[in-house]
């Protein structure tokens, strides 16, 4: 790789014809390890490669069609990057909220899969409030609102709805900043 400000580089896509396309993307996250590939945070993929030319990091995977042009060469964006000489200790928990309850549910009704909108979904309480079910990461759901009519006050079994995903507590936030779906190329390291 080549030494070269992040900032200045293009990105270049794929479109379907092979032909290379310039478009933006800023939001394009990178998922980043700790030594023990443990997940920490996400970083832009500037910050990213300023990282990498600093040697900090390794590249662990990529976005298989996301690159980065410089005058001579191209290369791909990382997609997960791993800090050489840093382990992380977890101090704390992740903080419950509709928005963490959302992400930890991949952005998907709990109860019939439909991809739910950031800024229109509701949270169900498995347990009925109404019988001792309490506002716990063990009994919050992300689910739409159709859903959550049916199943009114009663249990997902009375209202004939099957959970998707035992709702536990995540240990890491790692979401909050991914507009859209967590990239596939990080699924193999959010064992939370
Ligand atoms: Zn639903």
């Amino acid at each position: 790789m080549e030494e070269q400000e992040p900032s200045k580089l293009k990105v270049a896509g794929s479109s379907p014809a092979g032909s290379v396309t310039l478009f933006t993307i800023d939001m394009e996250p990178v998922l980043v390890l700790d030594a023990a590939y443990r997940p920490i945070k996400q970083v832009s993929w500037q910050k990213a490669m300023i990282m990498y030319f600093q040697e900090k990091i390794e590249i662990i995977k990529e976005y298989e069609d996301k690159w980065i042009n410089s005058p001579n060469k191209k290369f791909k964006i990382p997609a997960v990057v791993r800090l050489i000489n840093f382990i992380f200790k977890f101090p704390f928990g992740v903080k419950l909220t509709r928005t963490n309850i959302l992400i930890r549910d991949n952005l998907e009704c709990q109860y019939c899969s439909k991809k739910l909108n950031r800024k229109r979904f509701t949270v169900d309480h498995v347990v009925p409030r109404s019988k001792g079910g309490k506002s716990s990461w063990e009994n919050l759901v992300a689910c739409c609102a159709k859903c959550n009519t049916h199943k009114g006050d009663k249990s997902p079994k009375e209202a004939g709805l099957i959970l998707k995903n035992v709702p536990i507590q995540p240990k890491v936030n790692l979401f909050r900043y991914v507009h859209g779906e967590t990239p596939k190329q990080w699924l193999d390291f959010l064992n939370y």
